[in-house]
């Protein structure tokens, strides 16, 4: 909030550093996978990200630039297509080296957290910080073939909860795009649990929240093969991140 409103004051836009641009084209697998208007979004994108969030390390970790740089990355992809530049009530990224244990050390919202969870790779807390393994942020951006990406997947839930409620539907244009991605998303979310999804993984089946989080990752990650195996789930990601990604040059082992 700070530094946005010192750059309303003194009218300058956050610099996207010109040495980001190598480190992104080999790091982040799907940066070569753009066209050059893209490109100059996600340059603006990126930008915003690295200088506006508040970036925390955890367990005493060097978060270094190239680490803020990648996630920022990843983080904007989800908005390339929005009309929206930045993840509004995002309080920080907090990144931890490996997975994350959450142990009595760890507070949300000034509430001390005393249960042991199982190892994650992520957590995005509504109105709060996401949290990062920066292990599996870096696999994320190197490796699709998997169709994971932590990145992807904890951003996903911060648009899922603009609309107050962490349901698996964003914000959509109007009544009958919200009726429709209902239906086309239950539809999906109940074959994912009753049987083997070809695309989705089991996690999916959770809840409707991390059905949107788990299909944006392959949306993204997979896309050939999320349109071949469930069509109308490909089109309403396609039209709610206003991205084709099946159509772009598919990165190795991005199909
Ligand atoms: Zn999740």
């Amino acid at each position: 909030m700070l530094n946005a409103l010192r750059r309303l004051f003194s009218k300058q836009l956050p610099v996207f550093d010109e040495s980001w641009r190598p480190f992104l084209e080999k790091n982040f697998v799907h940066w070569d996978t753009l066209t050059p208007a893209e490109v100059t979004r996600m340059e603006m994108l990126v930008a915003r990200l690295f200088h506006e969030t508040r970036w925390e390390p955890a367990n005493g970790f060097d978060l270094t630039l190239d680490i803020k740089v990648l996630i920022s990355a990843q983080a904007a992809m989800l908005l390339l297509g929005l009309e929206l530049d930045e993840f509004p009530q995002l309080t920080s990224v907090i990144v931890y080296p490996s997975t994350i244990r959450l142990g009595s050390e760890y507070s949300v919202g000034g509430r001390v957290r005393a249960d042991k969870t199982p190892p994650l790779a992520g957590q995005a807390h509504y109105r709060g910080p996401v949290v990062l393994s920066w292990t599996a942020a870096r696999r994320g951006a190197k490796h699709p073939e998997a169709g994971q990406n932590v990145v992807y997947h904890e951003f996903a839930h911060r648009l899922d909860m603009l609309d107050g409620v962490t349901d698996g539907t964003p914000p959509l244009g109007d009544e009958e795009a919200r009726k429709r991605w209902v239906r086309v998303c239950t539809a999906a979310y109940d074959s994912v649990r009753a049987e083997h999804s070809a695309v989705l993984r089991p996690y999916a089946g959770t809840n409707p929240a991390e059905f949107f989080a788990v299909a944006t990752e392959v949306f993204f990650n997979r896309p050939v093969a999320l349109r071949e195996h469930e069509p109308e789930l490909y089109e309403e990601l396609r039209s709610f991140y206003n991205q084709d990604p099946a159509h772009r040059p598919q990165s190795h082992g991005g199909v």
